[in-house]
């Protein structure tokens, strides 16, 4: 009987593996005309000033529609990674998200945060960089455009090597005046030690971290010390997937700065988040 059970698992393992090994090479082949045909769309999720409750922050996220079908970035963006179409939607996202940032920014008072993945990064370091890519889309958009509102949100596993190329890169984007957030703080497996080395301006906690924790007294022990750190190191906090009043209030109490989640608002279409800030400039 065990034997039996084993060679079945050991078939249904097998097709999981082939249907998924199925799944990403269609996606590769998607990738190609997605962009051409328009089925991006980039989202914005407001993320609000904790003291004041006002939304003065954004975070671009990407939705790919595609016949009828939403497929996450969760699961595009690893398979975009292994074909470099990463490079070109990386670099439709900062042109969507600079163009809003460009026109609505100033005048609603909010920045904007993109995310760039690990993969981009690297091939934008052999290639021409990041830097090129911003400057090139800001100076598209004028000769005004507002860097110092532009938070670029990389992963801890970008920052484990500590490469000198990465950190000359990252230098030259805060010379102008862009910030650099390490999002999903706490779930990777590096170090703290690029906290000491690597020029970052805030720490995204992970939303994992902020949903365990009305359960979980270790739990918001953690978020308790990983804010006090990150106000000692002079960055900003944010918390990430705040659903509840609960959760709030804790969040409150623990002095985090900002927080992005549900329970204020999802992620919003263009219109919608202008409307949602044209709503609360007149209240
Ligand atoms: P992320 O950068 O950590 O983005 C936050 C994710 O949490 C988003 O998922 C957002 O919709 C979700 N979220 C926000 N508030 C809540 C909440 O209260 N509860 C729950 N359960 N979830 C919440 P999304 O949009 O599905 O994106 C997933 C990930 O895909 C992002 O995680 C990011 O790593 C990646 N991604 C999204 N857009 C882009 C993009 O334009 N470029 C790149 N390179 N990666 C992107
Ligand atoms: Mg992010
Ligand atoms: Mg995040
Ligand atoms: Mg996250």
């Amino acid at each position: 009987v065990a034997k039996e059970a084993g060679k079945g698992r050991y078939q249904f393992f097998n097709q999981g593996m082939q249907q998924r090994a199925e799944r990403t090479a269609l996606m590769h082949t998607w990738l190609k005309t997605a962009l051409a045909t328009k089925q991006f769309e980039l989202l914005y999720q407001p993320i609000i000033e904790v003291s004041t409750g006002k939304v003065v922050h954004a975070e671009a996220l990407i939705r790919w529609y595609r016949e009828g079908e939403t497929i996450s970035p969760l699961e595009f963006i690893p398979v975009a990674e292994t074909d470099g179409s990463i490079v070109e939607i990386g670099e439709w996202v900062r042109e969507q998200g600079m163009d809003l940032l460009y026109h609505y920014g100033s005048s609603y008072g909010f920045s904007l945060s993109v995310n760039v993945s690990t993969q981009e990064i690297w091939s934008h370091l052999l290639q021409d960089g990041l830097l090129t890519s911003i400057d090139r889309i800001a100076a598209r958009l004028g000769d005004d455009f507002p860097f110092d509102q532009l938070t670029l949100e990389i992963t801890e596993s970008l920052l484990m090597e500590g490469h000198s190329n990465l950190i000359k890169a990252f230098e030259q984007l805060r010379a102008k005046g862009c910030k650099i957030a390490v999002d999903d703080f706490g779930t990777g497996y590096s170090s703290l030690s690029y906290l000491n080395y690597f020029p970052i301006d805030q720490l995204k906690i992970d939303k994992s971290f902020i949903r365990n924790c009305q359960q979980s007294p270790k739990q918001q022990a953690l978020v308790n010390a990983i804010t006090k750190m990150s106000h000692a190191l002079n960055l900003t906090v944010v918390a990430e997937g705040v659903e509840d009043q609960w959760q709030l209030e804790f969040v409150k109490s623990v002095g985090i700065d900002f927080v992005q989640g549900y329970f204020y608002a999802k992620p919003l279409n263009k219109k919608d988040f202008i409307a949602l800030l044209e709503a609360s400039k007149s209240r």
